[in-house]
């Protein structure tokens, strides 16, 4: 971490080396002392040093310099830092303007020239200034600052984004953080450029896109080989096990995901039914890991990409990313698993994003501390999102259109619902509307046993409805079922059209698609078992498949 700074200004070379020789002699184990002749650019650094977040701990300035004098540069300094202490070097005859400075620019001390001896003159005054100084200090957020609204959709995609891919980064909200203001002030940004994105460099990116977060945070990196053994599309928990077999049994392995690794798994705030974890662990934790081993063994990982279609050429795959680019493969692993299914409801796209959201319970749950909050649907996602919530709403409000949770979750989270006094199920109704002005303000709720209808305030809602999969890229020779989910082995007999399409003398192997060396697993296949455990055993069973599948095309 780098050290709070000391910044020195003076205008005679020799006082300036003085001072610095002096302080460093004490202080440089624990500030950076930093020191120009100009103040021209001492000014101009303070926008840098801010935006890298940089902390000024003091500025020690001469009082009579040529282009501007010290207090009038302290004075513009304490825009920038006003936490930060402010010691004027002054001759004897510029005693006066130091008085005058105590009030004017709350001047914290003023040093007389020469103070030799330091061990006298400058230490006890400096020491003394830098502990009352430690006392409010609190070590900045080294990494990504993210400026906007709480409630806009653009803020929320590039918080889940980074959140998704386990980037740690510091939200500023602009309409109560003190530092946003200062920080859009000082760079001359606009609400238009909003949200803003800051990196540890310094640089800002204005209401950017996805991929140029990405590219700036260092992911996405280049494709390195011309063909790969196996190329494994989509990043959940049965990606990433592919990715661990793949690359550890010495293939040439490619991982693609489109948003964030972890899959639907990612966002679950607590998993407690997978083998090994008796305390259960996070998804977001569980992807940390996954990621570490997978890149460990040597699979290489792209994201944010999309696959936009898979052709067969000369025996090899071509994978055709969005951006153009063409991938050369001999087998295909597709783990796209699901989407989050959306809620048809009046008012529900208006405001997503802005108070209702889809799979984010984690990202946004901050932002309904003390306040009154829905979770619409009764599976295990909606559960386990309503137990996390409770920690932060004031009351969190499960709304089914069953009569109760029984048939839709697992007993051991209705049972932690039932102990969690701030949680109640609203059995046998319906959202009909949602409303608001420019964030989401209110909900209307359809009891279908007394036929009532009423309104409640809602700082939040968020939707857990369940998933479909996302196949429509996928071409015809791929069999899907009439939902979209991938058929794979035996179950292709099934569809009269397989015939037509399968012209190899042996028959699917169990994860394998329609499609020669193209394999299905995890919730993307017709059939699977919508567990995290079963979605890694496939995974690392597809493996197994394009081993045979391998040897046989050599
Ligand atoms: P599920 O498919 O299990 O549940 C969907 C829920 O949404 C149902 O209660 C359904 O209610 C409701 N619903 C669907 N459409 C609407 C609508 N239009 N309006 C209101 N409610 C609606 O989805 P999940 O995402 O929760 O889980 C997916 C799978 O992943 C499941 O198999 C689950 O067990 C698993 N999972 C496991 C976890 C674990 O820790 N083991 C964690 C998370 C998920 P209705 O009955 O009225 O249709």
């Amino acid at each position: 971490m780098s050290l709070p700074i000391i910044l020195c200004i003076d205008d005679d070379p020799q006082v300036l080396r003085a001072i610095v020789r002096d302080l460093k002699a004490r202080y440089r184990e624990d500030y950076r002392i930093i020191s120009t002749a100009s103040v021209k650019e001492a000014q101009d650094s303070l926008t840098e040093l801010k935006n890298r977040n940089e902390t000024i701990a003091m500025f020690l300035t001469d009082q009579r310099m040529p282009d501007m004098d010290g207090v009038s540069y302290l004075n513009y300094a304490r825009e920038y830092f006003p936490d930060a202490k402010r010691v004027l070097l002054t001759a004897y005859s510029d005693t006066e303007a130091a008085i005058r400075a105590i009030n004017q620019v709350q001047l914290d001390y003023y040093l007389v020239k020469p103070w030799d001896p330091p061990e006298e003159k400058l230490y006890p005054v400096i020491d003394e200034l830098l502990d009352d100084w430690q006392l409010n200090y609190k070590p900045p957020f080294k990494g990504i600052r993210v400026i906007g609204y709480q409630f806009s959709l653009k803020s929320h995609t590039v918080k889940d984004f980074l959140a998704g891919n386990l980037i740690p980064y510091q939200w500023l909200d602009v309409q109560s953080s003190e530092e946003a203001t200062r920080l859009m002030t000082l760079n001359n940004f606009t609400v238009k450029d909003l949200p803003l994105v800051g990196f540890e460099d310094g640089s800002w990116l204005k209401d950017p896109g996805i991929i140029d977060v990405a590219r700036k945070a260092g992911l996405n990196p280049q494709v390195k080989h011309d063909v790969y053994d196996v190329v494994i599309i989509g990043a959940g928990p049965a990606g990433l096990a592919a990715g661990v077999y793949g690359a550890s049994e010495g293939l040439k392995t490619l991982l693609i995901e489109r948003r964030a690794p972890g899959g639907q798994a990612g966002t679950s705030s607590r998993i407690e039914n997978y083998l090994g974890f008796p305390t259960g662990l996070s998804g977001a934790e569980l992807t940390r890991r996954a990621i570490a081993q997978v890149t460990r063994l040597g699979t290489e990982f792209i994201s944010p990409q999309s696959v936009s279609n898979i052709s067969q050429v000369d025996g090899y795959k071509k994978i055709l990313l969005e951006d153009g680019t063409t991938i050369n493969t001999r087998s295909v692993i597709i783990t796209t698993g699901v989407d989050y299914r959306t809620l048809d409801t009046k008012g529900v796209a208006d405001f997503t994003g802005a108070g209702v959201y889809y799979g984010a319970a984690m990202t946004e749950a901050t932002a309904c501390k003390d306040q009154q909050v829905f979770v619409v649907g009764g599976g295990n996602s909606a559960g386990q999102a309503a137990m996390y919530l409770s920690k932060f709403a004031k009351q969190v409000n499960i709304l089914v259109r069953k009569e109760d949770l029984r048939s839709t979750m697992s007993a051991y989270l209705i049972d932690q619902i039932n102990e969690t006094p701030n949680i109640a199920v609203w059995g046998n109704t319906e959202v009909t509307e949602v409303t608001g002005s420019d964030r989401l303000e209110n909900i209307t709720v359809h009891h279908f046993q007394t036929d009532e209808t009423t309104t409640h305030p809602a700082a939040a809602l968020y939707i857990f409805i369940g998933a479909k999969p996302f196949t429509d890229w996928i071409s015809e020779s791929i069999i899907r079922d009439g939902k979209g989910f991938i058929a794979t082995g035996n179950e292709l007999k099934g569809y009269d059209h397989f015939g037509n399409i399968w012209k190899q003398t042996r028959d699917p192997y169990l994860l394998e698609t329609s499609c020669p060396g193209v394999f299905a697993a995890g919730d993307v296949r017709a059939g699977s078992m919508n567990r995290v455990a079963a979605a890694v055993g496939e995974g690392s069973m597809a493996i197994s498949f394009v081993h045979k599948y391998l040897a046989e095309v050599k």
